[in-house]
Formats: C-alpha cells, sequence, structure tokens
C-alpha cells in the first residue's frame, strides 16, 4: 500500500503580523533563584512545583524548534539560570547549533553568584557575552537590595568570566533614592574593566512590597545628569535587545538604557519568551501566552509544536503600555520578571 508521503516540517521564519521577524528567544530556565531582589520578588515567593517545569531535554527541543525557524539568538535566563541542576548540559546541547552556523548567539543573564563556578564551561561552550545583574558596590547596600545575596561572591564571578575570556556586560536597575547617587561610580568601575554597563527603568511587574512609584527613576533624569560631566555620543551598536547606547567620551565606554517606561521600544520588537513551564509569551509587559508543552508532551514529532508556534507569533501584539501612576497602585502585570525572565 502507498504511504502518504510525510510532510516536511516549514523552515519559514516566524513572522508576526506586524512584520517583525522573530529572531531571539529568552528562555526562562527556572522560577528559583538564590537572591530576592527587592524590585523583583517578594521575600516569601512561592515556587513551582518541580514536576511542572519543562526537563532540560524538552527545553532544548522547543530552543531547537525556534531556532529551525529562524531564531538567531539565545538567552537563558531564570529566576537564576545557574542555579537549575545541570544546567550546564543544556549549554553544551545547544552549543551545537552555534556549531552548525544556525545560530549567531548563545548567551545568559545572570546574578552572578555561581559565575565562578561555571564560567570557563559556559565559555566551552560558545557562550561569549554575558550580563551580569549587579545595582551598586556597596556590599551593605547589596545585601538590602538583593535580601540574600553576597557581593564578593559576584565579583568573584565577573573576575571568572573575565578571566574565561567572556565579555560582561553589568545591568543595573536604577532605583530612585537607593542607587541613583552611585550610577556614576558604577559607570567608572565597569569602563574601567573595559564592560558596558546598561540601565534598566524598574517595570510594573509582579506584586512587591515596596511600593513602585517609590522605586521608579526615569533614565532620561540620569541621563541628563551624566551629561552634566560627561559626553555622551549615540551609538548605533545594537545587541538584538531593547537598549539605546551611547559612547560616553571620558571613558570610552558605552552606556545602554533600556527604557520601557520613559520610551517605548516595541516598534523594533523581535523577542518572544519561554518559561520553564513551556509557557510562551509573546510580549513581556502583556498577559496573553500560548502553551507549548501540551503539544511538546503530546507527541514525539514537532508538527503540533510547529502549529503552536505559528498561532502563538500570529497574535503577538504591537506592543505593552506599561504604567506606573498613583491611580493604578497595582502592578501591570501579575507576572514577576522571574517567571518571564529578563
Ligand atoms: N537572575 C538573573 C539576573 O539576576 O540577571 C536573571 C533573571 S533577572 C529577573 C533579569 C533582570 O531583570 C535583572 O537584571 C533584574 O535586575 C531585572 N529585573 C527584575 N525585576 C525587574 C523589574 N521589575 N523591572 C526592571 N528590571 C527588573
Amino acid at each position: 500500500m502507498l504511504q502518504a508521503p510525510v510532510k516536511p516540517l516549514s523552515r519559514a521564519p516566524l513572522t508576526d503580523p506586524f512584520g517583525r521577524d522573530i529572531s531571539y528567544l529568552r528562555i526562562s530556565v527556572t522560577d528559583r533563584c538564590d537572591f530576592r531582589c527587592v524590585y523583583c520578588m517578594s521575600e516569601d515567593m512561592a515556587f513551582l512545583p518541580k514536576r511542572d517545569l519543562l526537563t532540560l531535554e524538552e527545553i532544548d527541543r522547543v530552543a531547537s524548534a525556534f531556532v529551525m525557524r529562524g531564531t538567531r539568538k539565545l538567552r537563558i535566563t531564570g529566576g537564576e539560570p545557574l542555579v537549575r541542576r545541570d544546567i550546564m548540559n543544556l549549554f553544551r546541547s545547544l552549543s551545537r547549533h552555534l556549531a552548525s552556523g544556525a545560530l549567531d548567539e548563545l548567551t545568559l543573564t545572570t546574578n552572578g553568584s555561581q559565575l565562578a563556578r561555571y564560567a570557563q564551561e559556559l565559555a566551552d561552550c560558545g557562550v561569549r557575552r554575558v550580563n551580569v545583574s549587579l545595582d551598586t558596590l556597596d556590599p551593605d547596600k547589596f545585601r538590602k537590595i538583593t535580601r540574600w545575596g553576597d557581593l564578593a561572591k559576584v565579583l568573584a564571578g565577573i573576575e571568572a568570566a573575565r578571566a574565561a575570556g567572556l565579555r560582561v556586560k553589568i545591568n543595573a536597575v536604577a532605583l530612585k533614592g537607593v542607587n541613583e547617587d552611585e550610577i556614576e561610580g558604577l559607570m567608572q568601575w565597569a569602563h574601567g574593566l573595559g564592560m558596558d554597563l546598561t540601565l534598566i527603568e524598574v517595570m510594573p511587574l509582579g506584586e512587591i512590597e515596596p511600593a513602585r512609584l517609590d522605586q521608579f527613576l526615569p533614565l532620561s533624569l540620569v541621563r541628563a545628569r551624566l551629561m552634566e560631566r560627561y559626553t555622551l555620543d549615540d551609538d548605533p551598536y545594537r545587541t538584538g535587545g531593547p537598549a539605546r547606547y551611547v559612547r560616553v567620551a571620558e571613558t570610552g565606554g558605552l552606556v545602554g538604557f533600556i527604557t520601557p517606561m520613559t520610551h517605548n521600544f516595541c516598534e523594533s520588537c523581535n523577542r518572544v519568551r519561554l518559561t520553564c513551564t513551556g509557557t510562551l509569551y509573546m510580549c513581556l509587559g502583556q498577559e496573553d501566552a500560548a502553551d507549548l508543552r501540551a503539544p511538546i508532551r503530546a507527541s514525539g514529532d514537532d508538527a503540533l509544536l510547529y502549529r503552536a508556534m505559528d498561532e502563538a507569533i500570529a497574535r503577538k501584539p504591537k506592543g505593552h503600555d506599561f504604567v506606573i501612576d498613583r491611580r493604578r497602585p497595582r502592578a501591570a502585570v501579575g507576572r514577576h520578571m522571574s517567571v518571564t525572565g529578563g
């Protein structure tokens, strides 16, 4: 009997209804973290039961499907990605897409606490750049912001990453009355070590104890303050993410600004985000999501997964509408950043 030919899976790039090619997947591999940053998590977070998580093999399968459909950049994040057990197995297996040329970049965002242990292995897996989140260089303030963190460990992690040949970028959330007086110092320190610095506006994600309005510091103000003492020239440098950069003439380094609140960057959004339970968020600032865990668990072949991906991308919204407003004291989006990953 003649068998119907098996239809090959589409390799067509994923393009959303606004003509934006989806070429960047961020994957949160765990919602757990060894820190409890005050703007990110509440102190008594409830975490997901382990059985709800995708296995590392399942994460690899979804990531690889995205690579087949045009994703050129993968960022592993969390929670804290380096606290997920056996996480290096995922980096090792995803690195095959770097070797084949299907992927341009495999990278991660980390709080740096475990970097001393993993930096060399990451470099061996083809990771070239790493973003380390660090909001202050003052050990006491660091402890207050992260609730549980140890600055010395993070600084040792950054050193290990540099020694392994990884390019380190420092990400700092600008926090009113907390680190606003330190931003120049952070920049001097980072640029002195050849690291770029990206500043992030605090976003209204997840219910946390301190009021957002108390934390929010517009980067337009930070930039104006820096311009009083430094020459900032707009720079075309792009990493495929939302930051817009300036080169600081006096230090030679770059400062990036991620400004979801004061300047919405959605028009060029090329990103979607996968959570550790297999939920795909098409926008960090909207609730709509697609379940990719059911299709991968329903079938060993990827046809159902591809269909779910196509349907999801067809619903990618034009943009987010974050507002930090006295009249809207609740979070604009109920999910914490640790769910969708930064
Ligand atoms: N644990 C890793 C880390 O610390 O980089 C990765 C996950 S963390 C959620 C990613 C980034 O999101 C960090 O730079 C963190 O400072 C930032 N972040 C968390 N909550 C945020 C919020 N509400 N607004 C803006 N940035 C936030």
